[in-house]
């Protein structure tokens, strides 16, 4: 039933109303007197306030003015009751509606009627305006909430996540989910606005259990459930009052959290206010929502696992090779001695026949020795232990200790060898050893797979990354590039890559005849690898095969850098403290012995300990940059210190140029170009 508010002095006029408006279905209340409107208005919530102009107050207009803005917010249609000749438009603007006197029954009904009709559909805009509003807001939540879900692939932050966008979306008072991870990790977050009563709490997970069970009736569980191994979480937002059983009545809304066959959980909401169908929508679309992106992190943990897995096995297989390898060096060296004592008639003649399979023996012995330090040489290299010596030199060295060392072979197989190089090659940085390692690996590979009388060419040249047919090749590096090229069985097309793979034999008919590891040519890709280098070959089955390999050549300050950067990785993995000393010299300082004084000065403080010298010639001045393992800032001093005192009481320095600087590392930079910037800065000794 409607109600009217009739504001009037005048007792005839509010007879006549209430009379007419009852009659009407219409529930009236009169207000004589002005010092009760404002609570009458609050206590009777009317529909429509109808104001006799003709109210006795001091300013009507006033009056009108605030009732007006009292009852705005509510849509209550405000209507004055005026005299004919009224014109105070201040006044009028202030009603929706008017009536004029005298009262006549007819229209006044028909004047109130169709303002409460009014009323009426302003009361429906203004709801249909709030749930827009809100829907409106949960589909911002949702567009939010889902942005959110996209960026992670944490499980435990998917679920916040969820439950933000859901208390956002539903305000709800109490939540809780029963996430599962395994039998044994079983989860129950409890997000509420006030603490929970113990027995309340112990409800809560009861109801947990009995809603996952419910779920599956009569199926098999994805999980087995046992409350004892339920670690529960609560997240309270507001200390005061404690939440009890009662909570329980509220209207709640249940979803599993879920995927396809795949089940995390079980989700329920509880609030005091009713939830509508739009909330029923956003919850829904919420613990649908979260499933993708949890199988996503479910997936992507898996895949975390079974790379530690993987790894660890890695880490295993290196370790026990490692161990393996090194068991067996120890007696195989025994039988490699004894053997030799038997063969050189040391514990007595030996027959011809003795001799033969001694022979036999010892060949045997010094393969398996070849095996067993190519397994350790590799698990070295893996497990990143395996120590370089750098140092600027002759590529050429290492090539021709190989080929001296290959040639009977060579020749014992009738093979037709080459060697070729270029005039004048530049030096590279590199361990001599390792890169012959490299070359001993290809060229033994070459005579192995070529047939007697074959032919086998090494070559030696120098090529711009440009000339290279590879595009992990620099265009504007120059390379030093080794080639060992057979006339042998060839490798097939598909193989090509896999041969510098471990434990790869290609399984032609005659490799298999031909024995070895597999291990060579990955070895020689690590060796390369650390030299910044690069190995290819090229093939074709029963013509031959071409192995290169290529090393850049680096100015001399990019070796300095490089080896620095070795030093560094050395120094940081035993906790050294690593000094760096740089004496530059005119190059024209033909009198100047100072670097062999740096040299005599590292010697007495460090004596023993590695140190090595860079030789940088740049711009007019030669540089000798010495990199010092466990030197320490005193020792750096001291250095700095005698060679002040010679600089400037030997008259021989008299008229020479000379910079000199230290550094040291970690203390006051750790990164190679912080060192180099510093040593180029922080000059300590100028003489110019
Ligand atoms: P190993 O020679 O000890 O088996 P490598 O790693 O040196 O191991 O070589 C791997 C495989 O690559 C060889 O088993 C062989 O199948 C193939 N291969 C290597 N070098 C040549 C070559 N020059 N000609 C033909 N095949 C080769």
């Amino acid at each position: 039933m409607a109600r009217v508010l009739f504001i009037t002095n005048n007792k005839e006029k509010a007879e006549l109303v209430q009379d007419v408006l009852c009659k009407n279905a219409l529930e009236v209340e009169v207000v004589l007197e002005e010092v009760i409107i404002f609570d009458k208005i609050m206590a009777f919530f009317p529909d429509l306030i109808l104001l006799d102009v003709s109210f006795n107050t001091q300013d009507i207009t006033l009056l009108a003015k605030k009732i007006k803005i009292h009852t705005q917010t509510d849509n209550v249609i405000f209507s004055l009751l005026v005299p004919q000749d009224c014109d105070n438009q201040d006044l009028l603007k202030t009603a929706t509606s008017y009536i004029t006197e005298p009262l006549n029954e007819k229209i006044l009904i028909s004047t109130i009627m169709s303002a409460i009709r009014m009323k009426n559909s302003l009361d429906v805009l203004s709801r249909n305006n709030a749930d827009l509003a809100k829907s409106l807001y949960q589909l911002d939540v949702l567009y939010n909430t889902s942005t959110q879900f996209a960026g992670s692939l944490d499980r435990e932050k998917l679920i916040n996540i969820m439950l933000e966008g859901l208390e956002k979306s539903l305000s709800f008072n109490l939540s809780y989910i029963l996430l599962f991870n395994n039998d044994n990790d079983i989860k129950l977050i409890v997000n509420s606005l006030h603490p929970l009563s113990e027995r309340f709490e112990q409800a809560i997970k009861l109801r947990a259990m009995i809603s996952y069970k419910s779920l599956f009736d009569k199926k098999q569980m994805p999980y087995a459930i046992n409350p004892d191994i339920i670690s529960v979480e609560k997240r309270i937002k507001h200390p005061y009052v404690e939440y009890d059983l009662p909570v329980l009545n509220f209207d709640n809304m249940f979803a599993p959290v879920t995927i396809g066959e795949k089940f995390f959980g079980v989700i329920e909401v509880f609030r005091e206010e009713e939830f509508k169908s739009e909330d029923a929508t956003c919850f829904q679309t919420l613990s649908k929502q979260v499933s993708i992106p949890l199988e996503t992190a479910t997936l992507y943990d898996e895949i975390k696992q079974t790379n530690i897995k993987l790894e660890n096995l890695e880490k295993m297989k290196s370790e026990f090779i490692s161990i393996v390898s090194h068991e067996l060096r120890t007696p195989l060296t025994a039988i490699k001695n004894s053997l030799g004592i038997l063969k050189g008639g040391a514990a007595g003649e030996t027959t011809a026949v003795m001799d033969k399979f001694l022979g036999l023996a010892e060949r045997n012995v010094l393969r398996l020795k070849g095996i067993i330090n190519d397994l350790l040489d590799l698990s070295k290299i893996e497990a990143g232990k395996m120590k370089y010596s750098f140092e600027k030199a002759d590529i050429m060295s290492p090539v021709e200790t190989v080929k001296t060392t290959l040639e009977n072979l060579m020749k014992e197989k009738n093979i037709v060898f080459s060697l070729n190089y270029d005039e004048n090659l530049p030096q590279v940085f590199i361990d001599t050893m390792r890169i012959e390692q490299v070359v001993m690996n290809l060229l033994s590979n070459a005579i192995k797979f070529t047939p007697e009388n074959g032919e086998i060419k090494l070559c030696v040249s120098k090529m711009s990354g440009s000339q290279i047919d590879r595009s992990d090749a620099v265009d504007d590096r120059e390379y030093i590039v080794v080639l060992v090229e057979d006339s042998g069985i060839g490798i097939e097309k598909e193989n090509l890559e896999k041969v510098f793979d471990k434990f790869q034999q290609i399984e032609s008919s005659l490799s298999r005849k031909i024995g070895g590891t597999g291990l060579g040519l990955p070895i020689a890709k690590q060796l390369v690898d650390a030299h910044k280098g690069l190995i290819w070959v090229e093939s074709a089955i029963n013509k031959g095969s071409k192995f290169y390999f290529a090393i850049p050549v680096l100015s001399d300050l990019e070796a300095f850098k490089a080896g620095l950067e070795k030093q560094i990785a050395v120094a940081k993995s035993n906790c050294y403290t690593l000094g760096v000393i740089k004496i530059s010299e005119r190059m024209d300082n033909s009198t100047v012995f100072l670097n062999d004084i740096v040299s005599g000065l590292i010697n007495i403080v460090r004596k023993g300990v590695n140190v090595k010298e860079y030789i940088v010639n740049e711009n007019n001045f030669k540089t000798i940059y010495y990199t010092v393992m466990q030197m320490d800032r005193f020792a750096l001093n001291f250095v700095g210190k005698k060679i002040d005192g010679f600089v400037k009481t030997e008259p021989r320095y008299e008229k020479c140029d000379i910079l000199f600087s230290t550094v040291l590392y970690p203390d006051d930079e750790v990164t190679v170009d912080g060192l180099i910037e510093k040593l180029d800065n922080d000059i300590i000794e100028v003489k110019l």
